[in-house]
C-alpha cells in the first residue's frame, strides 16, 4: 500500500482529482506555476469551491468500503469508528517450522503457505509452506522432562517432540494460531481449519479471565486512538477552523459468537490461555502486554507490523519516524511494549480518512465532487 504523505491523505474520488498547481508556465519564459491564466483558472476553481462549500457534520454509519474492517458514523463532527468484534472461545496453539531437522517425507502439513522465504541476510518474516501443527507441553512424548523448545509438533499421526535443535531464530518458525470447537468439529486457523484432537472448553478460569480482561482491552482500545488526531477536510474554505473538522472516537465492542467463518472479517478466536504471541484473528486474554489490543486493531484498519520479524512490512513507508516500514516509536512497531512509545502515528489514520472522503462524495452526490483531501491533524484540547 503506497504512503502517500505522512498526513495528507487524497480522498478515493477519481472523478475530478484536483490539479491546484496550475501546471507549468511557458517554457523558457517564466517559472512554473506563474502562468497568468492557468492562476486565473485557479482561483476560479477556489471561488467556486467556496461558494459551493456546504459541510457534512452529520454523516450516517456506513461500512469501510476502502479498506479496513471498521463503520464509520459522524454526528456533529463527533466521528465514531467502530470495531465490532465477533468472537469464539478458544485456545492459542501454534504451527512450527522445523525444516531439515525432521526426516524428508514426515506427514503433519499445516497446510499453509505464505510464500518465497527472505533473500539470505534479508529481514526474516513468516513465509513457506513447511509448517506443522504444534502445542505446548511441560514434558516430553513418552514422559520425562520437558525438551527445551517444551513444544510438541503433530506428525500427521501422533504428537512428537520437537528436535533438541530447533531455535527460533528472528521469531519466524513459530505462528500463533486459534483453535476453537464447533459443536464435535474441531477446528484451527489454518488452510484446511483442522486441529487434530479433541478442544477443550472453557473452566471457570478462563470465563473469569474474560470477565476482567476484556473490559480492559476495550478500554486500551478506545484511550489509545482517540483524542490522538482529528480529520480535517483540506478544502474546506472556512476561516472557522472547526469547521469540517471531525474528531474520531474509537468504539470497540465484542460479542461472544458460536462459529468462527475464517474469511469473514470482524471475528476472531478468543483464546483463553496465554500464547507465546498472539495474531490478529487470535488476541490471547493471557497476553499481558497492554497495548496488544490496540496494536491488532491497527491491523483491522489494515495496516501491516512495523517491526521486523511479524508479518511482511510495507517497506514503501519512510516517513514519520518510520525507516522502510518499520518504527520503534510506533503502536504497530517494537513500540506497543512500552507506554511511552505505544503511539499512533498521523499515517495510521489513513484509511479512516479514506473513508471519511468517500462518505463525504457520497452525501454530495457525486454531482459536485472535487477530490477533497482529509488530513489527519492534532486534536483540538
Ligand atoms: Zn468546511
Ligand atoms: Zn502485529
Amino acid at each position: 500500500m503506497a504512503e502517500p504523505t505522512d498526513v495528507d491523505f487524497a480522498g478515493s474520488c477519481v472523478c475530478c482529482t484536483p490539479n491546484l498547481s496550475f501546471g507549468p508556465g511557458p517554457t523558457g519564459v517564466s517559472p512554473a506555476g506563474s502562468d497568468p491564466a492557468a492562476a486565473a483558472r485557479g482561483a476560479q476553481l477556489v471561488n467556486t469551491l467556496a461558494s459551493t462549500h456546504v459541510p457534512y457534520p452529520t454523516l450516517p454509519r456506513t461500512s469501510s468500503t476502502v479498506g479496513g474492517q471498521f463503520d464509520l458514523q459522524s454526528q456533529d463532527y463527533q466521528l465514531s469508528v467502530y470495531c465490532d468484534l465477533t468472537y469464539v472461545k478458544g485456545w492459542i496453539m501454534y504451527l512450527i517450522r522445523l525444516d531439515a531437522l525432521v526426516p524428508a517425507g514426515t506427514g503433519g502439513s499445516g497446510k499453509v503457505n505464505w510464500g518465497p522465504d527472505p533473500a539470505p541476510g534479508a529481514t526474516p518474516f513468516f513465509s513457506g509452506s513447511d509448517w506443522r501443527l504444534a502445542k505446548e507441553s511441560t514434558v516430553i512424548v513418552g514422559g520425562g522432562a520437558c525438551n527445551p523448545s517444551g513444544l510438541w509438533f503433530w506428525d500427521g499421526s501422533a504428537w512428537q517432540n520437537v528436535p533438541d535443535a530447533w531455535q527460533d531464530i528472528g521469531s519466524v518458525k513459530l505462528f500463533p494460531i486459534g483453535i476453537w470447537a464447533e459443536g464435535t468439529v474441531n477446528k484451527a486457523q489454518t488452510d484446511d481449519g483442522l486441529w487434530p484432537e479433541p478442544i477443550p472448553a472453557w473452566g471457570a478460569t478462563e470465563e473469569s479471565l474474560r470477565s476482567s480482561v476484556l473490559p480492559q482491552w476495550i478500554n486500551t482500545i478506545q484511550t489509545t486512538w482517540t483524542n490522538k488526531f482529528d480529520l480535517k477536510r483540506q478544502d474546506c474554505p472556512s476561516t472557522d477552523s472547526n469547521c469540517c473538522r471531525y474528531h474520531p472516537k474509537i468504539i470497540a465492542t465484542f460479542t461472544e459468537t458460536t462459529t468462527f467463518p475464517i474469511d469473514l472479517t470482524k471475528s476472531i478466536v478468543l483464546a483463553g490461555n496465554k500464547g507465546l504471541r498472539s495474531n490478529v484473528r487470535a488476541w490471547s486474554l493471557g497476553d499481558d502486554r497492554k497495548y496488544l489490543p490496540a496494536h491488532e486493531f491497527g491491523h483491522l484498519l489494515g495496516y501491516p507490523d512495523e517491526y521486523s520479524g511479524g508479518g511482511p512490512v510495507d517497506t514503501s513507508v519512510n516517513e514519520d519516524g518510520a525507516t522502510a516500514g518499520i518504527d520503534n516509536k510506533s503502536l504497530m512497531g517494537m513500540g506497543m511494549n512500552a507506554e511511552a512509545t505505544a503511539i499512533v502515528k498521523a499515517r495510521h489514520f489513513r484509511v479512516i480518512c479514506w473513508e471519511l472522503s468517500a462518505m463525504i462524495d457520497i452525501a454530495i452526490g457525486g454531482q459536485q465532487c472535487y477530490g477533497h483531501v482529509i488530513k489527519a491533524v492534532a486534536p483540538t484540547s
